[in-house]
Formats: C-alpha cells, structure tokens, sequence
C-alpha cells in the first residue's frame, strides 16, 4: 500500500465525540456510568420543528437543493440575523452546510493558502485546532488563563500577528471556558483585526445560551469594515436542540460566500433537505422553547458551580454563557487520589471514570491539561449524582 495523506494522518481523533461514544458505550454495557461529555443539549427537537421535517418528507422534499441551501431557508436566516443581533444581509451572503462544523471547515477553505497562520486563543474547542492543520495552515495559539477569565486580550493578539496571519478564530460564548465578551473587548479585537487586514471566523453557535442577562454582541456588529472581515459561524444545533440534523450556517461577505459556494458545489452538494425545512420552521418560528431550555440550563449552572466551589481540592469559574463548566485541578497536580498520582487531566478522568464511573472531558485537547470540562446539558438529577461522586472521590477519609 502506497503511503497515506501525510496530513490526514495526522489528524486526532476528537477528544469530546470520543468520550461521549465511551460514556453511551459503558452505559450500554450495563455500567451505571454518568456522561457529561456530549457538548448537546439533552432535550428533545421541539414538536413544531420535528413536524416541519416530517411534511418535508411527506411532501417529497426530499431532492437535491441548491448546494448551499433552499433561498427559503437563507431567507430564515437573515430573518433570525436581523431579529436577533441586527444584522443586515441577503441571501446571497449566506451559506447553509451540514453542521457548523463543516461552515468552519469551509470558511477555512475558502481563505487558507498553504502556510498561513490562524491564531486560536485557547482553551478552545478542540476541533479548531486540527481543522487548522488539516487545511494546511498553522495554528497559533494564544494562551488565556483562568484569571483573565479566559479571554484574549488585544494585547496578546497584537503580539501573535505575523506577515503569515490570516485569521483568527473566535468563539464566542465559549466551548469549554463559557466566557462571553462584553461589546468593549470585542471592539478592542475587532480595531486589531480591522489594523492588519485579517479574517476573523466568529463562531457564535452558543448566541442564544446567556446568562444573568448579559447581552450578546455579534463581531460583525462592529462596524462595515469588522463586518467584511467577519465569517460569522451558527447553526441550530445548540439553539433548537437539533444536534442529530445536522444545519449549519454562515453568513459572510458575497466574495467569500462565492467562493464558499463553488467549493461545497463540487464537495457536499447541499445539507439533507428535510433537515433544511425543519430549520426554517426553527428560525422563523416561535422562540419560546429556546428561553425554556436557557433558564434550564441557567439553573444547573448555578446548582453545578456553586456545589463545585464547595469542594476542596477542584474549583470553578461561574460561565456566562453555553453550557460547559471547566473544573480547575491545580491543586490536585501531584497528589495521590484513590492511590492514583494525578499528573494532568487526563489522569483525573482516568481514574473519576473508573473508580467513580463520571465521564469528564479533560481540557488537554483544548489547550490546558489542569482542567476538565463538564456539560451541564445534562438532567439535574445527574448533576446532583454526578457531584455527589465527586464529592466521594475527593474524600480523604475515605481514600
Ligand atoms: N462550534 C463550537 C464551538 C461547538 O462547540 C460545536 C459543537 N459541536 C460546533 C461549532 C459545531 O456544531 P454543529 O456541527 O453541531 O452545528
Ligand atoms: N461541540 C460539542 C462538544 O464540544 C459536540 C461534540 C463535537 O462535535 O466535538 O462536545
């Protein structure tokens, strides 16, 4: 056999489908096992849109589409663009793929020559990173901490900027920190980005997932020159519960959209098409459900980081928006638990698996192996269950 893609060889798995798939795994082995490694939400896809795909399919829609989505379908999106962040485009701005993750692929495709840099401010998910590199370009990463509450400062931006940069790619509210960036800080990057002429893919899948009332500002919000730099990512995934559909969207200028077009004309074709009607049922439709999910999620939050402060050893910062928790583990670095020594991250979720039968996500992937992250997209009642546990196995007198 001739060699393989050097590139697709090095390509690693990704770290939170994979302890999602262990923990349903495990589960269906008849382990009493817990999950909080799926980055989706735990509810089901509301009635409306289940029954918007239904008559699609009923109805036969059920052909090929234009590659980059049904003009209905682009017209619901400018509509929930304008609605919710006013945001003014047209459909020729925009393009619909099979997830957000395929629209960041894309984006990237669209603007990655071989050996530009992309700046990633980590902790970021851990899918920007390889996707970088299986486009090949570089990614630069930026470390943010836990005390600057995980946020890339201009600063450190301006510092990272080389003749090579092309892009940087932003999510925000963030997966795994939570952090959202108020309208200051996000100008303070954009007047950056604005200064060296580069790209900014700004993923804001999470948008409608705040907390404490805290207000969401688009990047492209920023101005018409922010605007024409800005490929803005989202989907329904997060917002309606539509994980298993499979809808992503992008809106971007009609340059980039053009060309992002031509490319998933000859690469996808168009994302499923009754995927897309339940979409526009979900977009144009009422966003009641959406809020009822948010206060949900809110409320295990708060139930989730208060209770983790309390015990010693791990601590937490309170997330703004998303629904991740990224557990601090410093103070258990070189220490023994359970008769395990715990050098990094990944040896905590070794052994809380094993021994305490909670799957985490250790943030080694995503930029820094002190940390775990928990989804609380998860039941109360596992939360509860799931830091009981931890509790349990954080007890010295029981070690
Ligand atoms: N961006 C971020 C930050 C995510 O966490 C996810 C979740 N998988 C995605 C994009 C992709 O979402 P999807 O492909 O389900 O639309
Ligand atoms: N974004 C989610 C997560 O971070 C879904 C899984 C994935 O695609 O990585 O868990």
């Amino acid at each position: 056999m001739k060699a393989l893609s050097t590139v697709a060889e090095k390509v690693h798995a990704s770290t939170t489908l994979a302890m999602d798939a262990l923990a349903k795994q495990m589960k269906a082995d008849g382990y009493d096992v817990i999950g909080f490694a799926a980055g989706e939400p735990d509810f089901p896809t509301p009635d409306y849109i289940k029954y918007a795909g239904i008559d699609a399919i009923v109805n036969n829609a059920t052909k090929y589409t234009p590659a980059t989505g049904t003009v209905e379908l682009k017209k619901a999106v400018c509509y929930r663009l304008k609605e919710d962040l006013d945001l003014d485009y047209q459909p020729e701005n925009i393009i619909c793929s099979s997830g957000a993750k395929h629209c960041l692929y894309i984006a990237l495709r669209a603007i990655i020559n071989p050996g530009d840099e992309v700046i990633i401010p980590t902790p970021a998910w851990v899918t920007y990173n390889e996707m970088v590199a299986m486009v090949g370009a570089v990614p630069v990463t930026i470390t943010t901490t836990e005390a600057e509450r995980f946020k890339l400062t201009p600063e450190k931006l301006e510092a990272a900027i080389t003749d090579q940069t092309k892009c940087l790619m932003l999510n925000n509210p963030s997966n795994p920190t939570g952090m959202l960036y108020t309208r200051d800080e996000l100008q303070a990057i954009a007047d950056v980005c604005v200064k060296h002429d580069i790209f900014v893919i700004a993923d804001e899948i999470y948008y409608k997932l705040l907390y404490d009332g805290r207000e969401f500002v688009s990047f492209a919000s920023l101005g018409e020159k922010v605007k024409e730099l800005t490929i803005i990512i989202n989907g329904v995934s997060k917002s309606y519960a539509m994980t298993g559909w499979r809808l992503g969207y992008i809106a971007a200028d009609k340059r980039i959209a053009s060309v992002m077009a031509r490319y998933l004309s000859h690469s996808t074709g168009n994302p499923s098409a009754p995927a897309q009607a339940a979409s526009v049922a979900a977009l144009n439709g009422p966003q009641e459900t959406v809020e009822e999910m948010r206060k949900a999620f809110e409320e295990r939050r708060n139930y989730m980081v208060e209770r983790m402060n309390k015990i010693s050893g791990v601590s937490c910062l309170k997330p703004e928006g998303a629904f991740y928790v990224m557990m601090n583990i410093t103070e258990l670095i070189g220490t023994e638990v359970r008769g395990t020594m715990i050098n990094n991250a990944d040896d905590f979720a070794d052994l809380f698996l094993r021994e305490g039968m909670v799957c985490l996500v250790p943030c080694t992937g995503f930029g820094d192996d002190k940390f775990l992250r928990w989804s609380y997209a998860t039941s109360m009642e596992n939360i509860k269950e799931g830091l009981n546990r931890l509790e349990h196995i954080l007890d010295v007198s029981l070690v």
